[in-house]
């Protein structure tokens, strides 16, 4: 989608530091960090959220992403929280679909942060 900043950023328009790519994703870090690990990780199609008819390739790419990031960071060990908010009501401000992915401190027991 041309107006879409995680398309530009997912296919290279606009120059980001991967932690991780494959043919279907990327990880990038969070431009306004929630934890001392907030990493983000984007099908580089356009898909607008989770259920937006995803390919079952580029949900496995995510989870690969997922592994590769967190040993990267050093988070596969201590535990980390997958977030995809989903919609306005649940958060979501840019409409392609991203997977946060938070670790480095503890991050609290609740699902629902205050
Ligand atoms: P959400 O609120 O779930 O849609 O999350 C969007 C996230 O994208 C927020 O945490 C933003 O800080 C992050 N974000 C927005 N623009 C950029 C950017 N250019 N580079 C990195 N992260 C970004």
């Amino acid at each position: 989608m041309s107006d879409c900043i995680f398309c530009k950023i997912a296919n290279g328009e606009i120059p980001s530091e991967f932690l991780y790519e494959d043919e279907r994703v990327v990880a990038f870090r969070d431009l306004n960090p929630q934890a001392p690990v907030h990493v983000l990780v984007v099908p580089k199609d356009h898909h607008e959220n989770f259920v937006d008819d995803v390919p079952a390739e580029t949900l496995a790419s995510m989870e690969r992403a997922v592994a590769a990031v967190t040993r990267e960071t050093g988070i596969a060990e201590t535990g980390f929280r997958c977030i995809m908010n989903t919609g306005a009501a649940a958060g979501q401000t840019v409409m392609h679909l991203h997977m946060h992915v938070l670790g480095g401190a503890p991050l609290g027991e609740g699902l629902i942060p205050s």
